[in-house]
C-alpha cells in the first residue's frame, strides 16, 4: 500500500497546513497512532473549531491548544468516541466552556455531544459525512478551504500512514467497505486524517484500501476452503509479518472480516472454529 511517512512533527507547535487550517500533534505516539493524534484548528464563519482534542492524561496538549488559540474556541468537534480523540474533551471543555459537537449516538458512555449531528448535517460550514466502519459513530467533515481545496477531515476512517483497525462490535467491516465506497464517489482534493500527514489525490489510496481488504477476504476464503480454522489461526497465517504489538488488533480485523462473510453466507461457525459455508 502506498502509505505516506513524515518526519516527527514539532512537538507542541501549531503546524500550518493551508490557510485557515492547522494542526497540533498530541504526544501519544504508538503502533496505532503514528506520531500521535492530530488535533485540527479550523477557522470557520462561526469561529475557531477544535477537531479532536486528543488523548486524556496529556495536560500539555490541552495547554498547547489553549496557548495557540488564546482560549478563543467556538466549538469542540469530535470525529468519533475513541479515547485518543475524545480523552481530552472534558479538560478542554472545562477550561473553555464551549459546546461539543459529534454524532447523534456515541459509542462510549464517557462522551456525549452537546450538539448532535447526523450524516449530511452542515455545522459551521462543515458537512458531516457519516462513515461507520472503524467506529459506528465515525464522522468525516467536508469543507471548502479558503484556497479552494475541497478538504475532507477523514479522521481514522482513511489515514495516510496506515490502514484502520476494524474491531467488532463497534467496528464493522461491511460498514467499512460501504464507507470507503462512499468516499470514492466524492471529489475531495485532500484528506486530513486523525493520524499522519495530509493526503493528496486521496481516492487512489481509498481504491487501494478496498482492493487490499478484498484480497484479505479472498485469502480467508481460500484458507477456509482447506478446512476449518479459528480466528487466531487465520490471523497467524494472514498476518505472519505483523508487528507483534499489533497481533491483537490484526485478530480483531480478521474477526471483522469473518462476521461480514458470515452475514453474506460465505462462512459459518462451529463454536470457536470457522468453516466455508
Ligand atoms: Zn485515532
Amino acid at each position: 500500500m502506498p502509505f505516506l511517512t513524515e518526519p516527527e512533527p514539532e512537538r507542541g507547535a501549531n503546524l500550518p497546513i493551508m490557510p485557515g487550517i492547522s494542526r497540533i500533534v498530541a504526544a501519544n505516539p504508538g503502533p496505532m497512532t503514528y506520531f500521535g493524534t492530530n488535533t485540527y484548528l479550523i477557522e470557520t464563519n462561526e469561529g475557531l473549531v477544535v477537531l479532536d482534542p486528543g488523548p486524556e492524561d496529556h495536560p500539555e496538549h490541552v495547554d498547547n491548544i489553549i496557548r495557540h488559540t488564546g482560549g478563543q474556541i467556538a466549538f469542540i468537534l469530535l470525529s468519533h468516541a475513541h479515547h485518543d480523540h475524545f480523552g481530552a474533551v472534558a479538560e478542554l471543555q472545562a477550561r473553555t466552556n464551549v459546546p461539543t459537537v459529534g454524532f447523534t449516538t456515541s459509542i462510549d458512555e464517557r462522551f456525549e455531544a452537546d450538539i448532535k449531528l447526523k450524516g449530511g448535517d452542515v455545522f459551521a460550514g462543515l458537512t458531516a459525512v457519516h462513515t461507520p466502519g472503524h467506529a459506528a459513530d465515525h464522522l468525516c467533515f467536508a469543507v471548502k478551504a479558503p484556497n479552494g481545496d475541497r478538504v475532507l477531515f477523514s479522521a481514522d476512517h482513511v489515514m495516510s500512514w496506515s490502514t484502520s483497525i476494524v474491531s467488532p462490535p463497534n467496528g464493522d467491516m461491511k460498514d467499512y467497505f460501504n464507507s470507503l465506497e462512499l468516499l470514492l464517489k466524492r471529489e475531495d482534493d485532500v484528506f486530513l486524517p486523525g493520524h499522519g500527514p495530509e493526503l493528496r489525490d486521496p481516492r487512489a489510496l481509498v481504491r487501494e484500501m478496498l482492493t487490499h481488504r478484498m484480497a484479505r477476504e479472498n485469502a480467508i476464503a481460500k484458507k477456509l476452503a482447506e478446512g476449518p480454522a479459528s480466528t487466531y489461526t487465520l490471523m497467524d497465517t494472514l498476518y505472519s509479518q505483523v508487528n507483534p504489538r499489533l497481533r491483537k488488533a490484526a485478530e480483531r480485523n480478521v474477526l471483522a472480516h469473518l462476521l461480514k462473510m458470515e452475514i453474506e453466507h460465505k462462512v459459518a461457525r462451529d463454536g470457536e472454529m470457522w468453516r466455508a459455508a
